[in-house]
């Protein structure tokens, strides 16, 4: 769903927790909250906070060759990797007399360890499907073919031509119904395609001799590969015409158009929809969400004026490219060359480790969970997570009942939808049932197939019945966080519960600062600028009234305009309408954990510690969450697709907001800390 995965840090968020001291988790666990080697005390807080509590991180801790970043998140996710792959490494070995589950583990990560195998098969396993490409007799008989392809229209928002999916309806949030989307771009927005300046051209033409490789490994002579590539290029570039920016798709109103079958035929009648949905099983759905009209008519029309061979090309293109990573290497490194070097800044292809064992935690995420949680994740710590939750839940209370700005009609509306989100901790209550999932050991290729197959049915067998409110949309090893405004619940995975986010050795100031800043960040999503759309029920309907949505909206806007000010790299700025979502979660999200701390410590006294205050401890903890060196190349990316903003105005965006913080350091009106306009909604 377009909304799910408010996903809170660039490509992660946090929370975390006191743990079980095992051998493997003592490295982790020693590592402390507040770093005082990670801070630079020769900046001024009050000029740059952000190099303050991070430059000596920054100094002391460069990129990998195989990252396109580096930050406390992303050294915490490597760990959790290096986790899984002791998990993984035990199951694969044969015959070890376990479970069928643990079977299906070690045989997946078996299948893409051995690469000797892979090697062996070159491109042999995508040839039944480009056989069956070839064989297409007519523009019409595409539709079939997306239906029964070899890696299903993606619900993860690639997919070709089109995406499609179950979704819970924003009108009646009891009901699953089935959603179609825009999709089949090989870049990662439709701007790659459509914007004018020279690093869009540059990238155009990266993309173009990445395209025409691929299909010279495919066994075109070049010059027909340089006709193929242009020939993407082009249905492409018509495909992204027709689709919304990012910034249009935060209004959730506007993604919502549910209409019959009959009607989205009536849209686009040159795809045959009614042979799609009955392949899918879903030929008596009758109605289904369709979030981009205006898409789905261009799609119609480019159907219409590209040839059934070009068409064909554009569908090898696409087979290739979601099978690429699955192939011999020369697919692999020519892949890495475009997704990973060019576009992300990464030096080298991360070790084959890494990557199987990411895959299993996409592909088996809760049977893996289920393994990493028992070894790494202890009922103290989540029960200590879901008591610093609900002080933040108190601290919202009393803030949304002391504002300003808010009539008591809207307040009552806004209190009934924070008493009414669920907090889930850690891991699912039920774990997801793999049993009709067949793994097997030394056919890489189509394990992968039928996995995402797999995820693709059990999303769609959902469509009709009543919504599952225990499902989790992130692994339990993920280093990240999420609010669902449909569901109405905050979600913190046991992976970001761990040192150095979080730890029980350390005093209460930093753990509020980084962990409880977490918690406060996905409790403000529900009343963000999309989140606020949604009621306590998880409908889209307006609970607010009209003066009160004023007021928010001009808070909104102080935000907008802060950020929109900063510069993520060369000329470019924030576009702060697309963060606003995620520097309003900051924002308040701080306020809260700043809060809470203050009431769960009210009757103690708190001592300086490193020759720092407790209000100095929490604000570093709470900036040295974002310590990061990021390449170039993933800072021009992320400006276009990340609705996060870059960490250093994550941490100094919302400090030079807090009185709180201008106290505790002493800063003075005039320095860069001390915003004149200071912005506050939450
Ligand atoms: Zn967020």
């Amino acid at each position: 769903m377009v909304l799910k995965n408010a996903a809170c840090l660039s490509a992660t968020l946090i929370l975390a927790f006191l743990l079980p001291l095992s051998a493997q988790n003592a490295a982790k666990a020693d590592q402390p909250v507040l770093d005082l080697s990670a801070m630079d005390k020769t900046a001024d807080p009050c000029a740059d906070f952000y190099t303050y509590a991070c430059g000596g991180w920054i100094k002391n801790n460069p990129i990998p060759p195989d990252q396109s970043s580096w930050s406390i998140y992303g050294k915490l996710q490597d760990d959790n990797l290096a986790q899984l792959r002791t998990i993984l490494e035990e199951a694969a070995k044969a015959n070890a007399g376990q479970d069928s589950v643990t079977q299906k583990l070690g045989d997946y990560y078996a299948s893409c360890m051995d690469e000797a195998a892979i090697e062996k098969l070159g491109a042999a396993p995508l040839a039944p499907e480009l056989k069956r490409i070839a064989d297409l007799k007519s523009k019409k008989a595409i539709a079939e073919y997306l239906a029964t392809s070899q890696f299903p229209t993606s619900i993860y928002g690639g997919g070709s031509l089109f995406t499609f999916r179950s979704t819970q309806d924003f009108k009646d949030s009891t009901q699953v119904i089935a959603e179609t989307d825009q999709g089949g771009l090989g870049m990662p927005d439709r701007d790659y395609y459509l914007k004018d300046d020279d690093k869009s051209k540059e990238l155009r033409k990266a993309y173009l001799a990445h395209v025409q490789k691929i299909f010279e490994l495919l066994g075109d002579e070049p010059e027909r590969a340089v006709t193929a590539a242009a020939t993407v290029m082009r249905i492409e570039t018509a495909l992204a015409q027709g689709q919304m920016t990012r910034v249009e798709r935060r209004d959730p109103p506007k993604l919502y158009h549910k209409m019959t079958v009959a009607d989205l035929d009536k849209l686009s009648p040159a795809f045959d929809w009614n042979v799609y949905l009955a392949k899918n099983g879903l030929g008596t759905v009758g109605s289904l969400n369709v979030v981009t009209p205006d898409y789905i008519r261009v799609m119609n029309a480019t159907i219409e004026k590209e040839s059934l061979p070009d068409w064909k090309t554009y569908l090898r293109w696409h087979a290739a490219h979601n099978a690429a990573t699955n192939l011999s290497s020369a697919f692999d490194k020519e892949t890495f060359n475009f997704y990973g070097k060019t576009l992300r800044g990464q030096e080298q292809l991360p070790p084959r480790w890494k990557r199987c064992s990411n895959d299993v935690d996409n592909d088996l995420g809760e049977a893996l969970g289920q393994a990493y949680v028992a070894r790494y994740f202890s009922p103290e710590a989540k029960l200590a997570a879901l008591k610093m939750v609900k002080e933040i839940e108190a601290a919202m209370q009393s803030e949304i009942q002391a504002l300003p700005w808010m009539g008591a009609a809207t307040k009552q509306q806004a209190l009934a939808k924070l008493q009414s989100i669920a907090n889930k901790v850690g891991y699912p209550d039920q774990w997801r049932d793999y049993s009709a999932l067949d793994i097997v050991r030394g056919d890489e290729m189509g394990n992968a197939e039928r996995a995402a197959w797999f995820e693709f049915r059990r999303q769609l067998a959902k469509i009709g019945k009543p919504v599952d409110h225990k499902e989790w949309t992130m692994t339990p090893p993920t280093v990240n966080a999420y609010y669902d405004p449909q569901k109405n619940d905050i979600n913190f995975p046991a992976g970001i519960l761990q040192p150095p986010l979080f730890s029980a050795k350390s005093d209460a100031a930093p753990n509020y600062g980084n962990t409880g800043g977490t918690m406060g960040h996905e409790l403000t999503h529900a009343f963000d600028d999309e989140g606020s759309q949604f009621d306590a029920q998880g409908n889209l309907r307006n609970w607010w009234t009209e003066d009160d949505r004023k007021a928010f909206e001009e808070r909104a806007k102080c935000v907008i305009d802060q950020y929109s000010g900063y510069t993520i790299v060369d000329d470019i700025k924030i576009n702060g309408k697309l963060t606003n979502g995620e520097d309003l979660a900051d924002l308040g999200g701080t306020l809260l954990a700043y809060l809470a701390w203050k009431e769960d410590t009210k009757n103690q006294k708190l001592d300086r510690i490193d020759d720092l205050t407790p209000d100095q401890r929490f604000f570093i903890g709470y900036g040295q969450s974002w310590c990061t060196n990021e390449r170039e190349e993933n800072k021009r990316l992320r400006a276009t697709v990340d609705p996060h903003s870059p960490e250093k105005y994550r941490a100094n965006g919302v400090v030079s907001n807090l009185p709180e913080f201008r106290e505790a350091f002493h800063c003075k009106p005039g320095q860069t800390m001390v915003r004149e306009n200071v912005c506050r909604v939450w």
